[in-house]
């Protein structure tokens, strides 16, 4: 959003939603010092407050929340591929973080050609790879109940209403070629 957006007009549109802000920046860059179209916000841990990651408008802007790091994963066992253990105490099977087979990762003989195999989701990407749908930062945060019950409502009133419509009646008048006009008197 345009760096110029007042910080409180954020902080206010949230919480008309629902979500507590305890700050709200305007961020730079850090190399040019520049004002960049980007805004960091610190909001105390709680249920509402998961829901930012869903919003996708404020101030009648198009917005995308992001958490600050997303590069940044939680711990993942070098061994197994489980998230939230370190490989130190790991008794699991081990998994390798290439080709998802039973198997240490040094010991992997996949070739550097054949593509990887995720472990955790059989996708076609290292264990490790950020992006994986089963890696805990992918795991979106439960949607709120109000939206999940507009959706109900819209299919409702929509289903009985479409057998009854029919495609607009466009009559077609049949064109008589210029050869085939017939004179006029
Ligand atoms: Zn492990
Ligand atoms: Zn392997
Ligand atoms: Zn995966």
């Amino acid at each position: 959003m345009p760096s110029d957006t007042s910080p409180q007009d954020i902080i206010d549109d949230l919480y008309q939603m629902g979500i507590t802000v305890s700050e709200c920046h305007a961020m730079n860059n850090r190399k040019t010092g520049a004002p960049m179209p980007l805004f960091l916000l610190t909001l105390p841990r709680s249920e509402d407050n998961r829901n930012v990651y869903n919003i996708t408008e404020l101030c009648y802007l198009k917005i995308i929340v992001e958490p600050l790091r997303p590069k940044t994963g939680p711990a993942q066992c070098f061994r197994c591929q489980g998230f939230f253990h370190s490989s130190k105490f790991c008794t699991r099977n081990p998994k390798c973080v290439k080709c998802g087979k039973p198997h240490l990762t040094r010991e992997c003989t996949k070739s550097k050609d054949t593509a990887a195999t995720c472990g955790n989701c059989q996708g076609d990407h290292p264990a490790n790879y950020i992006g994986c749908p089963p890696n805990p930062l992918n795991k979106p945060p439960p949607a709120p109940k109000v939206e999940k019950r507009e959706h109900a409502k819209e299919k409702r009133c929509k289903s009985p209403l479409k057998p009854t419509q029919e495609p607009p009646f466009r009559p077609s008048l049949p064109r008589l070629k210029h050869s085939q006009r017939l004179p006029h008197q």
